[in-house]
């Protein structure tokens, strides 16, 4: 597949375009677009609304919007969290049509979790299934916490001590015959945001999810995922917000995490914390904005999204949050902060896990001979 038909396939998962629209976009001419178009037709990965037919006869295609063929694949996304496998499955539109939950118990081999997530992945894609039955051509994991993404081996999920090191991919791809590939949450939402949500308007953005787990964090520039030399970057969550601070987990002090996850917030306000407390979400505002001011500052990110759990109102926090860099972050003078809640439709993990599986199904596909 040529560089154009790769970019042309990228554009078209946002939304449909015309071929003038294309070329202008991508900053070639027509007559090239319309040849990368007419592969990529005759795969079946494109769809085309019926031309119009000029008086002369001819068929004119200029302003019909071609899209992506949402039914040319299938793929399936598992996300899998302390006690639950989430499954979904989904076509090339990475909107999962059918799902189901496989609750298991801590003590259990995860060899036999996931072995169960594949019956109910396979019983979702079977011929009495509202689709037509064919399989997944791709399945993608994310999980919470730093994953090997390379090797697509899980490292530490957060109350999973027992799953550490699990050769999660290689053990999905023997059991099924179907490639695998691993991603944390944090960089399966900012996929699901770069295709369905922000990046429609902003190419490059960061992304913070807080949870009763920890702060997870993302960065996409130019829509690529920044992973850095070891391919968990950034881990926003581990950033010294307090020079003398709490002990974290990962041997510094002063952790972002150990401030302002769930855990941190009841440690400070107690178990049963009031999640609509102005105080609480004015202290987890300000700590979210060191973050995001940090990375900001660092990359030169100007829109970040917010996902989180441990407070009732994203909308709330995401406020405080904006006064909090408009007060004194080094960018107001010239260009505004803009933090966000969650843009694409469906923020759901079982998105996230589909619109990763539609990614990595489609650059295996563009790097195909
Ligand atoms: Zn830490």
């Amino acid at each position: 597949m040529s560089d154009s038909q790769r970019e042309i396939l990228f554009l078209l998962r946002r939304s449909p375009r015309t071929r003038v629209e294309l070329a202008e976009f991508l900053g070639i001419s027509r007559p090239a677009v319309s040849k990368a178009v007419g592969g990529l037709l005759d795969l079946g990965i494109l769809r085309e609304p019926a031309g119009r037919t000029s008086p002369d006869g001819s068929v004119r295609y200029r302003k019909t919007r071609l899209s992506l063929n949402s039914e040319y694949a299938r793929v399936a996304g598992l996300h899998l969290l302390r006690g639950r496998v989430d499954v979904a499955l989904s076509g090339l539109d990475g909107l999962p049509s059918l799902r189901k939950a496989v609750a298991f118990d801590v003590a259990e081999p995860w060899t036999s979790v996931v072995d169960r997530a594949l019956d109910a992945l396979a019983s979702l894609a079977s011929p009495a299934s509202p689709n037509d039955g064919s399989p997944p051509q791709w399945i993608a994991c994310s999980t919470p916490g730093p994953v090997d993404v390379e090797n697509g081996r899980l490292l530490s999920p957060p109350g999973l001590d027992a799953w550490h090191g699990a050769d999660l991919c290689g053990f999905i791809t023997r059991r099924t015959g179907i490639p695998c590939s691993l991603e944390h949450d944090a960089g399966a939402l900012a996929i699901l945001e770069r295709d369905h949500g922000l990046g429609a308007r902003f190419p490059s953005f960061g992304l913070l999810q807080v949870t009763g787990g920890g702060v997870g964090s993302a960065v996409l520039l130019e829509g690529h995922l920044f992973r850095g030399v070891s391919g968990m970057s950034p881990e926003l969550g581990h950033m010294a917000v307090q020079a003398n601070g709490r002990l974290c987990s990962c041997g510094s002090r002063g952790c972002l995490e150990t401030v302002a996850s769930g855990p941190a917030l009841c440690r400070r306000f107690g178990e049963d914390y009031d999640r609509r407390d102005p105080g609480i979400v004015r202290y987890e505002a300000k700590h979210l904005a060191f973050g995001i001011q940090a990375l900001a500052n660092l990359l030169g990110l100007s829109h970040f999204v917010l996902y989180q759990d441990i407070l009732d109102s994203t909308e709330d926090l995401v406020r405080e949050i904006g006064r909090f860099v408009g007060i004194d972050g080094l960018y107001r003078t010239f260009r505004p902060l803009e933090v966000h809640g969650p843009m694409a439709p469906d923020p759901t993990p079982g998105h996230s896990a589909c619109a990763l599986a539609v990614d990595r199904f489609l650059l295996d596909l563009s790097q195909r001979k």
